[in-house]
């Protein structure tokens, strides 16, 4: 077995864990009792044939359960050839091992029991407001790992389309959520995105996709935007940005939203051959290099949707776990 250093770090959640066979499982989370019950409990409930894991776990900065379990699943997964998957059902969230349920993280305030025990599936339905397959894959993956499954649009050929005719981001982003979730009963996970340039006051923003007109192509909106900023000659002038809203709706329920945005700059010219829309002119941070010159994966890391998305898991628990209204 080796001897192994792992850490997670973000604003909010900070831990430090050492795998070695010298040490046996303590903790030295002072800063929140919950995560050191959380350890604790996981540490009884894992324990297989008596032997304890031999880990060490500092927690510096504490706030999501959530952030917490999917850093130690993975880490027991890997150092201890384990099979634990983590399942978020109505706002707890369950460690289950080849079909055996090991621990149940309830957050504070409880869960509904009727949602818990009434649900059909084990696994919630999560209805991603969307008929592009490319988008639902995304988000598949990701939730997916949380154990969702995951539909979209294609799915409910008969719904009509709703129209994005808001002005800002979130009212579009609820106007997907909330109307499907109306129409289909379900849990509907919505998500609207663009790009927006400070000199141009914010522009194209929710008028990204349609920049040089309705059914205009990522080539042709590329076109337009570098003519909107043909006297602009500084990059620094050039600042950008892409935001993501995702809104969570589910019938009866004040819906979640979240947000966040992928700073950058436009460039001068198109580079790069990954991504799409406007991929090629965005360049990422200060790394001089476009997002489309990123792979899938590095993109997926840092960009505004996995931010948006990041976001959402750490917050969604204790939003599903709240009565309706
Ligand atoms: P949607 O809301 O995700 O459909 O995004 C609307 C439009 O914003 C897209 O058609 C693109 O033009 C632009 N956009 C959103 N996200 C990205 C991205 O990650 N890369 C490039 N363009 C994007």
């Amino acid at each position: 077995m080796s001897e192994k250093i792992y850490e997670y770090k973000d604003d909010q959640d900070w831990y430090i864990t050492n795998w070695s066979e010298t040490e046996s499982f303590s903790n030295f989370s002072q800063v929140s009792a919950e995560a050191g019950k959380i350890l604790e409990d996981l540490q009884v409930a894992l324990n297989k044939d008596g032997r304890t894991f031999p880990i060490e776990v500092a927690i510096l900065r504490y706030h999501s359960a959530y952030r917490l379990l999917v850093f130690l699943v993975n880490l027991i997964n890997e150092e201890a050839k384990r099979k634990l998957e983590l399942i978020q059902r109505q706002g707890a969230l369950l460690v289950v091992e080849s079909g055996q349920l090991l621990y149940v993280y309830i957050p504070q305030g409880g869960v509904s029991l009727t949602d818990f025990l009434g649900a059909k599936e084990v696994k919630d339905t999560l209805l991603i407001a969307t008929r592009n397959e490319g988008k639902t894959k995304e988000f598949r993956k990701l939730f997916g790992k949380l154990g969702y499954k995951v539909e979209n649009l294609n799915d409910y050929p008969d719904l009509p389309e709703v129209a994005e005719t808001g002005m800002t981001f979130e009212e579009n982003a609820r106007l997907k959520a909330e109307t499907i979730s109306q129409l289909t009963g379900k849990m509907v996970l919505a998500d609207d995105s663009g790009l927006q340039v400070d000199i141009l006051g914010g522009l194209p923003g929710v008028w990204s996709a349609r920049f040089a007109g309705v059914g205009a192509t990522d080539a042709e909106n590329n076109i337009k935007l570098l003519h909107e900023l043909a006297m602009v000659f500084e990059l620094k002038d050039r600042a950008a940005h892409f935001h993501t809203t995702l809104v969570v709706a589910s019938p009866e329920k004040e819906s979640l939203v979240v947000e966040a945005d992928w700073p950058g700059y436009i460039n001068f010219e198109p580079k790069g051959e990954n991504g799409f829309g406007y991929d090629p002119l965005f360049l990422v941070g200060e790394t001089g290099k476009t997002s489309a010159e990123l792979t899938v994966e590095e993109k997926n890391e840092q960009s505004h949707r996995a931010q948006a998305v990041k976001k959402l898991m750490e917050v969604f628990p204790a939003w599903q776990s709240k009565q309706s209204l």
